[in-house]
């Protein structure tokens, strides 16, 4: 629990900027949930920023966006892996992967794949591997929809 505190304290700077980006969200027609400890936002602008940016999901924090429901359910397993790195790294997280992304790009290796962080969460989990009828754990009682 006090180990828990200190996560959530020491990534909150990270999880600021996800709740105003969901919040954004929120104001255009999206939604939220929450899901495994984080709070989840999908649709509204949120859905169009990560149509833009060609991803189906990104972590903030304890916040993970989501272009839809379905995306969500798809990317959670990998997402939850940027959850744990976050609670790691706290503020450093987001300059650290920056930071190895300018690196692989500058040295002209995929910036994206070829991330530290990238490779552990794809060693755990390729969303590309699973699809949206294969994760059970969006049934928990203990969750909700807002
Ligand atoms: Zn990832």
């Amino acid at each position: 629990m006090f180990v828990k505190l200190i996560q959530i304290i020491w990534t909150s700077p990270n999880t600021l900027i996800g709740l105003v980006v969901g919040s954004a969200g929120l104001l255009t027609g999206g939604k939220a949930q929450i899901r495994e400890g984080c709070i989840e936002f999908y649709g509204g602008v949120v859905e169009k920023w990560l149509e833009g940016l060609n991803v189906f999901g990104m972590t903030l924090g304890h916040t993970i966006l989501g272009q839809t429901k379905t995306g969500l359910r798809i990317v959670r397993k990998h997402e939850q892996v940027h959850v744990r790195q976050y609670e790691r790294w706290g503020p450093l997280f987001l300059p650290a992967y920056l930071g190895w992304s300018a690196w692989l790009w500058m040295i002209g290796k995929d910036y994206y794949r070829l991330n530290p962080f990238e490779v552990e969460a794809y060693a755990i989990d390729d969303p590309a591997n699973r699809n949206a009828d294969s994760d059970d754990s969006d049934d928990g009682i203990d969750q909700s929809d807002f």
